[in-house]
């Protein structure tokens, strides 16, 4: 189901240049200098357009540095005023909406800290009502797209028109290479179902190390994001927040300069005419795939009466084995990835599981929702 919002599309934002929409500025506004100096040279980059800071910091662990506060508001302020910059920083209770308006602060965002929480997102959307201000809701940390769709339908209710989303990665218990997962379905289950939303890429919070930036925009980029954030700081190392994921503005123009800008899509008739004949291509193919799982079926269910007839099991964790393996025998030779074969084929089996019980119970459906089966 698609879910219309009344919004302005990001291109027609004040401040807008060109795509993708850019977000630079410190994790953290520490001191005036490193704000002013920072915005500065980021203002030198013509890309840039909106220049963030957080001024109050959620950390996870208590003693940690947790933001400058309301003073640092005057630094942003400034900041607008001397580059012209858009300015933004993060809010995460209606305190905050109060005091970031009195500044004139041009955007908002929700952390991924409190998109989690429905009462203090409706406390933030409460202190919007009737506001005119761009507002960002990052995804919540854990991987769950209703819990960002329903932060996002709770802000645009406010009537906030100028809204986004950002994408910034999920926790996970394991530890791999980057900090959070980006798990891409997500953002792109998003667009899907809420086609008028922007979304912005965080590459900086999915790395948590500056080595995998430039991966993770281009990334971004292709999958059609409408903008990055990316943090960037005057002297990184020196950061007292997020400092191994920080890099300079001079790196930042360098990142920039090596990322690779695809059209969202074409006019040109020659084009299009040849990629109208791979599309056609394509359908035809998905069709056999639609009628190869339905004979499938036909089979699982001929099992499915011989099973009821003789008292047998629907699982029969042996032969289930069996398939995989040699789905994925097959499917890796053939450059097929393991997490697809293994997705496709436990999705198959688990139509089949439900068509059998469907037989063994005399006709009623029962679905059975464990994917683990
Ligand atoms: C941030 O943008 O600095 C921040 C705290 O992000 P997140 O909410 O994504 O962790
Ligand atoms: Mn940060």
């Amino acid at each position: 189901m698609v879910i219309k919002l009344e919004t302005i599309p990001v291109t027609e934002w004040k401040g807008y240049s060109k795509r993708p929409f850019l977000i630079s500025g410190p994790c953290s506004a520490e001191t005036e200098e490193q704000v002013m100096e920072t915005a500065r040279q980021l203002a030198k980059i013509e890309q840039v357009s909106l220049f963030r800071a957080g001024i109050w910091k959620p950390r996870t662990r208590p003693d940690s540095f947790e933001g400058i506060g309301t003073p640092a508001l005057k630094w942003l302020r400034n900041v607008k005023e001397e580059t012209g910059l858009l300015v933004g920083c993060e809010v995460a209770n209606e305190r905050h909406v109060y005091e970031t308006l009195k500044y004139g602060i041009d955007m908002l965002w929700i952390g991924a800290r409190t998109s989690v929480n429905p009462f203090t997102v409706q406390e933030i959307a409460n202190a919007l009502n009737g506001v005119d201000v761009m507002v960002m809701i990052k995804n919540p940390i854990n991987p769950d797209i209703d819990l960002w769709i329903g932060a996002i339908e709770r802000i645009a209710r406010a009537g906030i028109k100028r809204i986004g989303a950002i994408h910034r990665g999920f926790s996970s218990y394991e530890k791999t290479s980057y900090r959070n997962q980006p798990n891409w379905q997500l953002p792109i289950e998003l667009r899907r179902k809420m086609p008028d939303i922007p979304i912005i890429c965080d590459p900086s919070h999915i790395a948590g190390a500056r080595q995998y930036l430039h991966e993770i925009s281009q990334k971004a980029l292709d999958l059609n994001f409408d903008g990055l954030m990316l943090e960037s700081h005057i002297q990184p190392e020196k950061a007292l927040s997020d400092s191994a994921q920080q890099i300079t503005p001079g790196e930042l123009h360098e990142l920039l300069s090596r990322l690779i800008l695809r059209n969202p899509s074409t006019s040109d008739p020659k084009l299009l005419d040849i990629l109208g004949e791979l599309r056609q291509q394509i359908d035809v193919f998905d069709d056999h795939l639609i009628d190869l799982i339905e004979r499938r079926m036909e089979v699982a269910e001929k099992i499915g009466h011989y099973k009821k007839e003789n008292n047998i099991t629907i699982l029969q964790s042996a032969r289930w084995d069996e398939i995989v393996k040699r789905a994925m025998t097959k499917g890796l030779s053939k450059g097929l990835s393991r997490e697809m074969i293994d997705s496709i084929f436990k999705a198959i089996h688990q139509e089949s599981i439900n068509k059998q019980m469907k037989i063994m119970n005399n006709g009623i459906d029962i679905n059975i929702a464990d994917k683990n089966i």
